[in-house]
């Protein structure tokens, strides 16, 4: 029997997510800047690599695999990928294959999402206005994406919407976006902005705005109802009274989870990350390359890695630059 994965705090570690590409078709302006450089294609993991990856990972033990990017519908045959983890699925050993994706390309891929087993979707989506989406997304045109919606949803996918808050540009869509969901019986959550890298972001869009007052701002139209449930993440729910909504709440570097915290995340390089709030991180791709067809040394990088997997990362804002800000992208790590 192999021994699954449990980190210092005693800590399982059941849930990955895998960026499998840092490239996009929208260039968000709270995420990327307009010209971005991207990797060379050969410092990509392979798709054959990124199955030997997380078909490692499965077998110490993760339960679910959230794949994500960039934008990780963009990355050229990924339903080869999508589908070669549905073996995992058919024998038990994953219980979950998801994705977090823009949008854009979900009317292509939808039934071939499906077809492989998966059952949810997070569409990222931050209001329903086109001009305003346009200029949030710089290169996004949300027609394409409301009708990917329609893909997921008419293809049996079940879909919650996240919506990054941003002030002064989503706060007067709040009630919008929720009976959009509502009608749509599409959960929300909102995500706390993060202030990452220099974007080259001038105008007024991205202005932190916390998930307290968002939250009051919610309170003032329905009665809300907090549920205990933890997803081992940073989100907190609560449910609508009056439409039986659940509502999420992320703060990204809240660290009121970490001691449930049973996840780790991987970029589209192979550089595993212990913990969204940290800099710490193990290469595991001279593992992966320099021992083909033997996943011993991959399994024992995998295991020092979670071994290093930090209590939490309330101490650790001194690392983070003076003004606060991250210095990876969300695009490197996946969201
Ligand atoms: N392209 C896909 C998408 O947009 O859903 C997946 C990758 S994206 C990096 C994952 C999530 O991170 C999205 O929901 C996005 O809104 C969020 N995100 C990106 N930059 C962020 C930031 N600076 N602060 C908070 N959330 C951010
Ligand atoms: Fe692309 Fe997602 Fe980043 Fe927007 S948030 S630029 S869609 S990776």
């Amino acid at each position: 029997m192999t021994q699954p994965l449990v980190d210092p705090f005693q800590r399982a570690i059941t849930y990955l997510r895998v960026s499998v590409t840092d490239r996009c078709d929208f260039r968000c302006v709270y995420c990327m800047a307009e010209n971005m450089t991207f990797l060379p294609k050969k410092e990509l993991l392979t798709l054959e690599e990124l199955d030997r990856m997380c078909s490692t990972f499965i077998r110490l033990g993760v339960r679910k695999l959230r794949i994500t990017g960039g934008e990780p519908l963009v990355r050229r045959d990924i339903m080869t990928f999508f589908r070669a983890m549905s073996r995992h699925l058919d024998s038990g050993a994953l219980r979950e294959l998801t994705l977090t994706t823009n949008g854009s390309q979900l009317e292509r891929f939808a039934a071939d999402l499906y077809a492989a087993g998966v059952r949810r979707v997070n569409v990222s989506l931050d209001t329903l206005d086109e001009e305003k989406f346009a200029r949030v997304t710089r290169w996004g045109r949300l027609p394409q994406v409301l009708r990917g919606l329609d893909a997921a949803q008419a293809a049996g996918l079940k879909v919650k919407l996240n919506a990054v808050a941003l002030k002064g540009f989503n706060e007067d869509e709040v009630e919008t976006l929720t009976r959009f969901c509502a009608t749509r019986g599409m959960d929300l959550t909102w995500i706390e902005v993060m202030p990452m890298g220099d974007l080259g972001n001038e105008d007024r869009v991205g202005q932190y705005w916390s998930m307290k007052d968002l939250r009051a701002r919610l309170a003032e139209s329905y009665t809300l109802t907090d549920l205990p449930e933890s997803t081992g993440g940073p989100a907190r729910y609560v449910r609508l009274e009056e439409t039986g909504q659940k509502i999420g709440f992320i703060t990204p570097l809240s660290h009121n989870f970490c001691e449930s915290c049973n996840r780790v995340r991987m970029t589209c390089t192979g550089e595993l990350y212990m913990c969204l709030g940290q800099e710490d991180m193990m290469d595991l791709r001279p593992a992966l390359r320099n021992h083909p067809g033997n996943d011993g040394p991959l399994e024992q990088d995998i295991r020092r890695a979670i071994g290093l997997k930090p209590e939490g990362h309330d101490f650790d804002y001194s690392r983070q630059r003076a003004d606060g800000q991250v210095s990876r992208h969300m695009s490197h790590t996946g969201g």
